[in-house]
C-alpha cells in the first residue's frame, strides 16, 4: 500500500500542553518542548499504525490561540504553500478559542486549494487520560489522508472536532469546555465520524481549476459591533471618526444586528451608520442569531441600512465575515468592489450570491424605460432565488382629485409598455397600489422574481419602466434591483 503523506502544522493550544512536572498530573499545564514529548505514549499516532506517513512542522512559536494575530495566519499559510506539492493533506493543530477565525482566514488565503486542510485541537491535552485529543487528531489525519481510507479528497479548509468535519468558514465554537464544542449552524457537516466515517460527497466543493497560491495580504483595520437596545449612535460616530493615524482608521465594520438583519430605524442611528458608509468604510450586516440569515430590506427596520449603503452578510458567521473583510481589504480593491465581492460566496462561506444593480434615477418625468444597466454576466438565472426591486423617492403627480389610490405598474425590459396588452402580460413585473395625495415621495419595494427569471439574461442590458395606471406622470430618484442566487 502506498502511504499518503500528511503534514501536521502545529500552532499550539491545549492539545500540545504537558504537565510542568512530568508524571505529576496535578502540576500546572505548560507548552510541550517537542512533538515527541506530546505524542509519547500514543502508539496510535505512529505512521505505520495510522496508515499515513506523517510529517511535522511547528510555527516559530507555539501559542495559546487567544494570542493569534494575522502574522500567525500568514505563517501557517506559508508553511502549507511551501509543502503543498509534497503532501496529500494538512492537519493544523490549533487552540480551540480562535480556531474558527483561523479556519475562515485560511479558507480565503489558500486560493484554489485542491487538498484537505483540517484544523483540530482538543479541550484536554493529549497527555491526559480523559483527553479528547487522540480521536480528534487520528480522525483528522485519516481524513486528510483521503483515498488511502476510501474517503474522497476534501479540497477545503475544515475543522474536525469530536464527531463532525465542518466547513471551517461555517463553524462556530459553541461550548467553552464541551467535547462537542463546535457546530456549523447554517451548513450541514461535511462528514460524520461514528463507528464509520461518512463523508457527504455532495457537500464537498469541487477541486478548483486554478493554480494553488497562498495569498497573505490582509488588512486588519476591521471592527465588529453588536447592537443592543439602548445603543447610543453617537458612540459609533466617535469610534470611526476621522483623525488619528491612518493605520488605525477603520476600513470595515461588521454590524451584528437582530434577527434577519434588523436594527433601530430612528434617524440618529441611520445617520450614524450612513456617516460611516460615507467615510468609505465597508459595513456588512450579519445576524446576532446563531442560525439564519440576513434578509436586508425585508422589514422597514433594515431597509434604512440598505439605503445607506450597508451590504448583506447573508448567513456568514461573524468570524467568516471578519476574515473575508480582512482578505478583501488586503487586496487593495476600491470600496465599491469590496462591497460587491463581500456579497459573493468565494469559498462556500455563505449560501447565496447577491447582485445589486443600480438602475439610476431620472429627474424627467418618464412613462417609459429608465437608463438601465447591464446584468452581471456571472449570475446564474437557474439558481435565482428572488429578485427585489426597490424604488426610492417615487413621485406621482398629475391630476389628483382628492386622496385616492395610485396603481403603479413596473415593466422589465420593455420598450413598448404603453399600449400593447401582450407586452403587459409578458413584461409586467409587478403591480403596486398605494394611497396617494399626489406629488409626495414614497418608496416601493416589490418582488420581481418571476419576471426576472423570464426576462433577464446575464450580460445583457436591463431596464425598468414605471407607469401609473391612472395616466399620472411617475418618476423616481433611484432604483435598485437586487438578485439573490443560490450557491450550488
Ligand atoms: N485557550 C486555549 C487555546 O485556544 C484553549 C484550547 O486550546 O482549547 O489555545
Amino acid at each position: 500500500m502506498v502511504l499518503r503523506k500528511v503534514l501536521i502544522v502545529n500552532t499550539g493550544g491545549t492539545l500540545c500542553m504537558v504537565h510542568a512536572e512530568r508524571g505529576n498530573p496535578l502540576s500546572p499545564l505548560v507548552p510541550a518542548a517537542s512533538w515527541e514529548e506530546i505524542v509519547a505514549g500514543h502508539p496510535i499516532l505512529a505512521s505505520e499504525i495510522l496508515g499515513i506517513e506523517v510529517g511535522y512542522r511547528a510555527v516559530s512559536q507555539l501559542i495559546d490561540s487567544s494570542q493569534m494575530q494575522q502574522e500567525h495566519w500568514q505563517e501557517i499559510a506559508r508553511i502549507i504553500a511551501a509543502n503543498y506539492e509534497d503532501y496529500s493533506g494538512f492537519v493544523v493543530v490549533h487552540g480551540t478559542d480562535t480556531m474558527c477565525y483561523t479556519a475562515s482566514a485560511l479558507s480565503f488565503m489558500l486560493e484554489n486549494l485542491g487538498k484537505p486542510v483540517i484544523l483540530t485541537g482538543s479541550q484536554r491535552p493529549l497527555v491526559e487520560p480523559r483527553s479528547d485529543a487522540a480521536q480528534n487528531l487520528v480522525t483528522s489525519l485519516q481524513l486528510a489522508g483521503g483515498d488511502t481510507f476510501g474517503y474522497p479528497v476534501i479540497p477545503e479548509v475544515c475543522i474536525f472536532f469530536r464527531d463532525y468535519l465542518l466547513r471551517g468558514n461555517r463553524a462556530r465554537k459553541l461550548s467553552a469546555s464541551g467535547y462537542s464544542g463546535f457546530e456549523s449552524p447554517n451548513f450541514p457537516a461535511l462528514a460524520t465520524a461514528g463507528e464509520h466515517v461518512v463523508v457527504d460527497k455532495k457537500l464537498i466543493r469541487a477541486v478548483p481549476e486554478g493554480r494553488f497560491a497562498a495569498n497573505t495580504s490582509l488588512d486588519s483595520r476591521v471592527m465588529v459591533l453588536e447592537i443592543f437596545p439602548g445603543f447610543k449612535p453617537g458612540v459609533l460616530r466617535r469610534l470611526v471618526e476621522e483623525g488619528g493615524a491612518e493605520e488605525d482608521a477603520v476600513r470595515g465594520l461588521i454590524l451584528k444586528t437582530y434577527g434577519t438583519g434588523n436594527a433601530p430605524s430612528n434617524r440618529a442611528f441611520l445617520e450614524a451608520v450612513g456617516g460611516v458608509c460615507e467615510q468609505g468604510v465597508v459595513v456588512v450586516n450579519v445576524t446576532q442569531c446563531p442560525q439564519g440569515m440576513v434578509e436586508l430590506g425585508l422589514y422597514e427596520a433594515s431597509a434604512g441600512l440598505l439605503q445607506r449603503g450597508v451590504v448583506s452578510g447573508v448567513d456568514m458567521t461573524p468570524e467568516a465575515a471578519v476574515c473575508k473583510m480582512m482578505y478583501l481589504l488586503g487586496q487593495g480593491l476600491p470600496t465599491e468592489e469590496v462591497k460587491r465581492v463581500m456579497q459573493m460566496a468565494l469559498v462556500g462561506e455563505q449560501s447565496m450570491n447577491i447582485y445589486s444593480v443600480a438602475l439610476g434615477g431620472l429627474d424627467d418625468p418618464l412613462p417609459l424605460a429608465g437608463p438601465g444597466a447591464v446584468l452581471p454576466s456571472e449570475i446564474r438565472m437557474d439558481a435565482l432565488r428572488s429578485a427585489i426591486l426597490r424604488l426610492r423617492g417615487v413621485q406621482s403627480m398629475g391630476p389628483v382629485m382628492a386622496e385616492s389610490e395610485v396603481e403603479l405598474r413596473l415593466f422589465l425590459n420593455s420598450t413598448e409598455v404603453a399600449d400593447s396588452p401582450d407586452v403587459e402580460e409578458t413584461h409586467c413585473a409587478a403591480v403596486v397600489r398605494r394611497p396617494t395625495k399626489g406629488g409626495e415621495e414614497f418608496d416601493v419595494v416589490c418582488d420581481v422574481s418571476a419576471a426576472s427569471r423570464r426576462l433577464l439574461r446575464p450580460g445583457q442590458m436591463i431596464s425598468v419602466a414605471v407607469v401609473s395606471a391612472e395616466g399620472r406622470t411617475v418618476r423616481w430618484r433611484s432604483m435598485h434591483l437586487t438578485l439573490y442566487s443560490d450557491v450550488s
